[in-house]
């Protein structure tokens, strides 16, 4: 079977970056652009297109910091300000809160990143 190259443009930046927020194919939306939570599936199963040479290296994780963080911080501060709770309270509280949100956000991340990397076509120089 031969390819036959497509006469439709190219998804926008906004649909490809939230087709990678849902783990899906940025060029095609179907689902699969994650397997095993966080690994790279090599290439769509719908489209065919190629995933498995991109690199997010550390971005993913560094986005999923900075995310949490501006999420759990001021609730904290506002907590500890105006209530005072015990601080065994807290301790379980917010690192119960931290640890969901990483876990949630973390694979969303990365495939917005690998989204990102695809429009860009940043596809790092691993590809020959
Ligand atoms: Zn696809």
């Amino acid at each position: 079977m031969t390819a036959v190259p497509s006469l439709r443009l190219p998804p926008s930046l906004p649909t490809v970056l939230w087709r990678g927020l849902q783990g899906r194919c940025p060029k095609c939306g179907t689902r699969g652009l994650l397997h095993s939570y966080l690994k790279v599936t090599p290439s769509c199963s719908h489209c065919g297109e190629a995933y498995g040479h991109f690199r997010a290296d550390d971005m993913p994780p560094w986005l999923t910091v900075f995310i949490v963080a501006h999420i759990v911080i001021p609730p904290m501060l506002m907590l500890e300000r105006n209530y005072q709770p015990d601080i065994w309270l807290q301790g379980i509280g917010w690192s119960v809160a931290t640890l969901a949100l990483t876990l949630l956000l973390l694979p969303r991340c990365k495939g917005a990143v690998l989204s990102l990397m695809w429009a860009l076509k940043a596809e790092g120089s691993e590809r020959t």
